[in-house]
């Protein structure tokens, strides 16, 4: 990923709290549609104006091109606050970040998150790399806020399970179940994005527990009941792949090598 730095410059008079609010809602749209990724945005506020640091998918990845109306509307917000649309200032490649996938159209994605990714939880199925949410179809009304949402229950999940203190078997339920609230509304986007684009999306189902290993690499998909282990690990992750449910999944961590 690409860290950014982008300056808003006051060009009247504004009030710190209006100015705060406006840069808050288009830093958030600007999130909602993949343009900017991770939680934490440090702003400074100087002389003449504020600068935020982002982290980017791509060196282009603020072009007005990929603008959503969201994004517009708090562009507009800006303009009403007194300040003006930010300058961008590419900085470089981030160190510890995904590098964003090379394909200009994927044969085929896969939704896979967890709660140390901070990119987006679309992957190329080749190159199993991040692909900029903003260069998809829109899942939700104009932009990605659904799927950001989805991506950010299922790290929340991710994180409940890891630490293992509270809620972990309701966490682990909602990421390994076909049938979890959290699986159901991933599906339904993946699905959703599969048929605007007329690629195969496919939806990872976590897995952990279960009593032996022979029981796991028999275990059938759970969408049709059919054989869907693989003869090698794809990218590493997946033992499983069913390409009539286009799910994915691992053998159980209790029991994989
Ligand atoms: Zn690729
Ligand atoms: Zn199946």
């Amino acid at each position: 990923m690409i860290l950014c730095r982008l300056q808003f410059e006051c060009y009247q008079d504004t009030r710190l709290a209006v100015a705060e609010e406006a840069i808050g809602l288009y830093l958030a749209a600007l999130r909602d549609q993949g343009q900017i990724q991770g939680r934490e945005f440090p702003t400074l506020m100087g002389d003449s104006g504020f600068t935020a640091h982002v982290l980017c998918p791509e060196p282009r990845s603020l072009h007005p091109d990929f603008a959503s109306d969201q994004v517009q509307q708090a562009e507009q917000g800006l303009h009403q606050a007194g300040l003006l649309a930010p300058r961008v200032k590419v900085l470089g490649q981030e160190l510890f970040s995904d590098e964003t996938d090379p394909c200009a159209t994927p044969e085929a994605l896969i939704f896979f998150t967890s709660f140390l990714h901070t990119c987006s939880p679309v992957r190329c199925a080749e190159h199993f790399a991040p692909v900029p949410l903003y260069r998809l179809p829109a899942l939700s009304n104009g932009d990605q806020k659904q799927l950001v949402q989805w991506q950010e229950d299922w790290q929340a999940c991710d994180q409940l399970q890891m630490n293992g203190s509270v809620l972990q078997h309701a966490a682990t339920r909602e990421l390994s179940e076909l049938d979890s609230d959290l699986s159901r509304r991933g599906r339904k986007l993946a699905q959703r994005l599969a048929g605007q684009l007329a690629r195969p999306v496919y939806y990872y189902l976590y897995r952990l527990g279960g009593t032996s290993l022979t029981e796991e690499k028999n275990r059938p998909c759970p969408g049709c009941g059919g054989h869907w282990l693989l003869t090698e690990p794809w990218h590493g992750v997946f033992d499983f792949c069913c390409p009539v449910c286009q799910l994915v999944s691992n053998l159980s961590w209790d029991w994989r090598d």
